[in-house]
């Protein structure tokens, strides 16, 4: 018998055309039998990485497919949207009784089950690992693995027990570590104390182009709460999530909208469990458009159309607040993250640092160390709110990213740039970093712009660069402008820029070129550029149209009216089955089956999101809503 390719598995199963970026790599990687570290932003499809191969390796050796979570509603979830695929799939957690959890082992033990999600602290089970090692791990994959390092922002003890439980495995199956959290020493940290052995790497792009960011800046109170319920009134028919800092706040907040007629929920440590449950479920069921909740909630929260994300507090950290962000437009749709800042906020959030858990098992010093980390880390945050450059860009160079200075989709781009010839400058900067290279010296970003501005600062007269001939030759540029420039040409590759924890801008073969200004360089070099001016900001409008329809909002008449349709026959399904609308067909697979129009099950199929499994179930019905 032939044995399934992953691409047949990720289109017969999944009803996914093609893989996404590294996903086939990372999948053959594991099916070759290699440890894999794989730091993917949220969204770009990291489940599939193991669930391709757990089916590929259950069929070819029998093993099992384990993957370690910390987040029980999360396993609950994805095991729940894997059956719909028809994926035998099951979870141990402490939710489980007796019974539940005796039947999940017989699972394992039988072979019934291709793929089970554990929660670390089950891994010291002796009668689980002697279930595991009688039928055979043929794949281990830790999600959220940055959970076991102890310089990441979510540290967990219980996770050292993986490598104990890897050990107690009479053959040690390929380790598969998955992360969003992109910081080199996290990373570092996760190879080492997971034991990877040469892992096949992949560090993705954190860009999600489907998301535009935007920050506006009320002056008070009333000026937020306006800006809010405006905000939310315009995305009436769409769900989103408001995040607040507190759970004071978050009562006032639903409150507020409650008051303005829309369907809002709540979500906090502080509410009874039940209410915390139904809540959840109003929202992941549509029932709730709009969730008002603290950072408790989203962390399991795998809800695909949420269409926008709006901070209504200042977060701790943009790791924070991309990873909260993140959790908009997770079908691809495009989604809208707002934040709302007033200056005053930053206060609340230093006191809310302040009060942080004390770290256990740490010393003094060490403690200090977080505690530093931590005040960088809320700075950041503040000149992400108060800067007038690409949003897009502040966010993906502080994940250590090349990006272009203009991105077309930020509420900074599309109200505050300008396009500006920027020739003669940006050949200044290429003249200062060739000067600087002459003398056997590679400096960094932020030393070339003092240097072009004419610093008087110590490093710079130290190192004799006040005579260099570029010594103050963009005195009069401000230097957010200068760095712009630069991070321009670092993006175009005329300048690079190294790894490392210091990195230093150097020379490229394209740099020579652009000082003799030869093809492609004879052009006028013009730059999008942040105008400079303070401003408030302004609340954006809703999505507008682009090419590919991946929104209702894309579709014709007829298509948003046939939309309509399928969407009622999915909500009367899932329904039914007592299950999320999107277990059933995500948005964006209503809105390829609206733009597709399919008459045939076969056509059915070549819509994304649509596998063979739910083709069979569901395939009749919607194919006679699209034709009725
Ligand atoms: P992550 O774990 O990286 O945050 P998920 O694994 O939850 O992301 O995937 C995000 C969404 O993208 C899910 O709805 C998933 O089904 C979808 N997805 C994943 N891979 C593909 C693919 N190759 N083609 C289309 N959709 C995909
Ligand atoms: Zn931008």
């Amino acid at each position: 018998m032939a044995l399934p390719a992953p691409l047949d598995i990720l289109r017969n199963t999944f009803g996914y055309e093609a893989f996404r970026p590294h996903q086939a790599e990372i999948v053959d990687a594991a099916l070759t039998g290699r440890d894999v570290l794989a730091v993917m932003p949220t969204s770009a499809g990291k489940s599939i990485c193991y669930q391709v191969p757990a089916l590929a390796l259950t069929a070819r050796t029998g093993g099992i497919t384990l993957v370690v979570s910390p987040l029980i509603s999360l396993m609950a979830d994805q095991v729940g949207a894997l059956r719909q695929a028809g994926v035998a799939a099951s979870f141990l957690n402490s939710t489980l009784g007796v019974r539940e959890r005796a039947d999940v082992l017989y699972g394992i033990a039988s072979g019934a089950l291709s793929l089970v999600y554990v929660a670390p602290e089950r891994l010291d089970d002796p009668a689980f690992v002697e279930t595991a090692a009688a039928r055979g791990v043929a794949l281990l994959a830790v999600d959220e693995a940055h959970c076991i390092s102890q310089w990441g922002n979510d540290f967990r003890p219980s996770y050292q027990r993986i490598i104990e439980f890897l050990e107690a495995l009479p053959a040690r199956p390929p380790v598969m570590a998955l992360t969003a959290t992109a910081t080199r020493a996290v990373r570092k940290d996760i190879v080492s104390a997971l034991g990877l052995r040469d892992p096949f790497t992949v560090i993705a792009s954190f860009d999600r182009p489907n998301l535009s960011f935007a920050v506006s800046r009320p002056r008070g109170g009333a000026e937020k709460d306006r800006m809010l319920v405006g905000f939310v009134r315009e995305r009436a028919e769409r769900s989103g999530i408001v995040y607040c800092s507190s759970r004071r706040s978050v009562e006032e907040v639903c409150e507020l909208l409650r008051n303005e007629g829309l369907p809002a929920t709540r979500y906090h440590a502080g509410l009874p469990a039940e209410e915390r449950r139904r809540n959840q479920e109003d929202f992941l069921f549509d029932r709730s458009r709009v969730m008002v909740a603290t950072n408790a909630f989203g962390m399991g929260i795998d809800k695909s159309n949420v269409s926008y994300v709006v901070h209504y507090n200042l977060p701790l950290s943009l790791e924070n607040y991309y990873q909260e962000a993140g959790r908009a437009g997770r079908d691809g749709t495009k989604a809208d993250c707002l934040l709302l800042y007033s200056p005053g906020d930053v206060h609340t959030a230093e006191f809310l640092l302040s009060r942080s858990e004390p770290r256990e098992g740490l010393t003094a010093e060490q403690r200090e160390l977080l505690a530093e980390r931590d005040s960088e880390r809320l700075r950041q945050m503040v000149f992400y709110a108060t800067t007038t450059e690409c949003l897009r860009a502040h966010i993906l160079r502080y994940f250590g990213e090349e990006a272009p200075a203009y991105c077309g989709n930020c509420g900074n781009c599309l109200t505050d740039f300008e396009e500006v010839d920027a020739t003669t400058d940006s050949l200044k900067v290429v003249s200062c970093v060739a000067r600087i290279a002459q003398r056997g010296r590679a400096v960094g970003a932020s030393m070339i712009v003092d240097v072009l501005r004419g610093s008087r600062g110590e490093k710079v007269l130290r190192r004799g660069f006040d005579r260099l001939s570029t010594y103050g030759i963009m005195a009069d540029v401000p230097a957010a402008r200068v760095r712009a420039i630069l991070d321009e040409l670092v993006f175009l590759g005329v300048l690079a820029r190294t790894g490392g924890d210091y990195p230093t801008i150097t020379l490229t073969p394209a740099s020579g070129a652009f000082l003799r200004r030869e093809a492609p360089w004879d052009g006028a070099f013009t730059l999008k550029v942040a105008k400079g001016a303070p401003h408030r900001g302004r609340v954006p409008a809703p999505p507008a149209k682009t090419r590919a329809a991946t929104d209702v909002s894309e579709l014709d008449a007829a298509g948003q009216e046939l939309y309509a349709r399928l969407s009622e026959l999915r909500g009367n399904l899932a329904h039914e089955q007592n299950v999320p609308s999107y277990f059933i067909f995500s948005n964006a697979t209503l809105v390829d089956m609206c733009a597709k129009r399919p008459k045939t099950s076969d056509e059915l199929l070549a819509v994304s999101g649509v596998g063979a499994k739910k083709a069979e179930r569901y395939g009749d019905l919607f194919l006679s809503a699209l034709n009725g």
